[in-house]
């Protein structure tokens, strides 16, 4: 520890989950809530970058504060890369049972099961912006296996926790393994070029 102040950064997120993940993985940021006066978010690219940084700059723009937006899914090879950017409205609607419910209907029969999570996360602010990137490699179960994280946890198996899904994983060995884990590793590097140190963790 240091005696600077906690580098303070508004989530642009209202995922429940995301932001659950992100609090716990970096206590070491002074998180600020995304004002309800803001709405959702613009999230209109064909990207994880274009998403995550038009979101974090939707923020800061509005704000004048530095802002912090993660932009994830699931890219399934046998899908030609789908959902992708529309991980979360892959169904018409749009909820995480429908989700998967469709994606395992999508890989019936289908041999290759090869999938990986990928997460962006951005950071935009007064003296700049910039953004890391990561993933997860793994492949589509034949059907949920556990109760913990969200989306389509229940249904990717990384390769790095051989026979577990993602959502029999507990909250460190998620963290430990997931797309979001390995972009936050590298936060404390961005956050350095962009002028605001962590206090800790970094
Ligand atoms: P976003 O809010 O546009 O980034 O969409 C994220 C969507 O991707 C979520 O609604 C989930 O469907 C999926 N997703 C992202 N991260 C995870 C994860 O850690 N586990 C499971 N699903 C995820």
């Amino acid at each position: 520890m240091n005696d600077r102040p906690p580098v303070s950064l508004i989530l642009a997120s209202r995922n429940a989950h995301k932001i659950v993940e992100l609090r716990r993985m970096v206590p070491w940021i002074d998180w600020q809530a995304l004002p309800e006066a803001l709405g959702d978010p613009p999230e209109t690219g064909d990207t994880f970058v274009h998403n995550a940084l038009q979101k974090a700059r939707y923020v800061f723009e509005k704000t004048g504060s530095w802002a912090l937006a993660d932009d994830s899914g699931l890219e399934v090879d046998a899908l030609g890369g789908r959902p992708g950017v529309h991980s979360k409205r892959f169904s018409v609607e749009a909820k995480d049972e429908t989700n998967n419910f469709l994606l395992l209907q999508k890989m019936r029969g289908v041999r290759d099961r090869r999938a990986r999570f990928r997460c962006v996360i951005a950071v935009v602010g007064p003296g700049g912006e910039g953004f890391v990137e990561a993933k997860c490699e793994g492949q589509i179960g034949s059907g949920p296996r556990g109760f913990n994280g969200f989306g389509y946890d229940p249904l990717f198996f990384p390769f790095r926790t051989p026979g577990k899904s993602m959502g029999q994983l507990d909250a460190a060995a998620k963290d430990a393994n997931s797309h979001r884990g390995r972009a936050v590793r590298l936060l404390p590097g961005l956050l350095a070029t962009l002028g605001l140190s962590a206090t800790d963790g970094g």
